[in-house]
């Protein structure tokens, strides 16, 4: 099978990226990328300052200019499909998250720095809310972990986040930015992930142009570990998102 080619880890200019998000679309269509997703930081922890995602207004204008891009797209009928996302900090406080992010808004939430029990019951505590709070369940955004180091609970109880991954359907980045996450040391968490069908992407956390399409090594281990069938439950969750958006906007 041929796999649609896609980045859904970019960072532009609102955070710590170095460009625009029209540049990022512009050379996007020029490397024929299939699905992209913009996922600047959103924080209040200590790294505060990487981002400018910290207040409504500019939030609301990051949302817009993606629109403007995705209703473009969608006029010129190309064939990049481009997401709506956000790499959320999970050392933010709990508050500045529920008030400042509209689920409703977004296609993809990715989550950065799950490194314990504590921060599962964290995400869950989040996502339970963003549930009430969603207006058309069926465009509920897509989930993943933005670049997971698997060793925080490789000595832990690996079943007990393959059941947490499973039940909220999160998925698992391969992030050429950090190749290191997906070592072969780690060869039973990925058989893990193929058990229990989790379903994996490819990000590249894009920070310049040159990286965009950094995704054939990501690629290949997903090959190599055997996991082309949960990166096939990504793309149809991809596929339908694309659709949901056709009627939405
Ligand atoms: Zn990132």
């Amino acid at each position: 099978m041929q796999f649609p080619r896609l980045n859904l880890h970019i960072h532009s200019n609102y955070s710590d990226g170095k460009q625009s998000i029209t540049k990022i679309i512009a050379k996007s269509l020029k490397l024929e990328l299939n699905y992209i997703a913009i996922t600047d930081h959103f924080t209040n922890s200590w790294k505060a300052w990487v981002s400018k995602l910290n207040n409504n207004e500019t939030i609301l204008s990051y949302l817009e200019e993606i629109s403007i891009c995705q209703k473009f797209l969608r006029a010129k009928n190309k064939s990049l499909t481009l997401l709506k996302g956000i790499e959320v900090d999970l050392e933010s406080t709990e508050q500045f998250i529920k008030n400042h992010l509209d689920i409703n808004e977004f296609d993809l939430i990715l989550f950065e720095y799950l490194q314990s029990y504590e921060s599962i019951a964290f995400v869950k505590n989040i996502i339970h809310y963003w549930k009430k709070h969603i207006i058309n369940k069926n465009a509920f955004p897509i989930l993943g972990l933005a670049h997971f180091d698997p060793s925080y609970f490789m000595l832990g109880n690996l079943d007990t986040l393959m059941s947490f991954l499973k039940i909220y359907n999160i998925y698992f980045e391969f992030n050429s930015s950090y190749p290191s996450f997906y070592s072969t040391k780690y060869k039973r968490f990925f058989e893990k992930l193929k058990e229990h069908e989790i379903p994996v992407a490819i990000g590249c956390d894009s920070h310049n142009l040159k990286t965009l399409d950094n995704i054939e090594e990501p690629l290949e281990m997903i090959k190599y570990y055997n996991l082309e069938s949960n990166f096939e439950i990504l793309i149809k969750t991809l596929d339908c998102t694309k659709e949901i958006n056709k009627i939405r906007y």
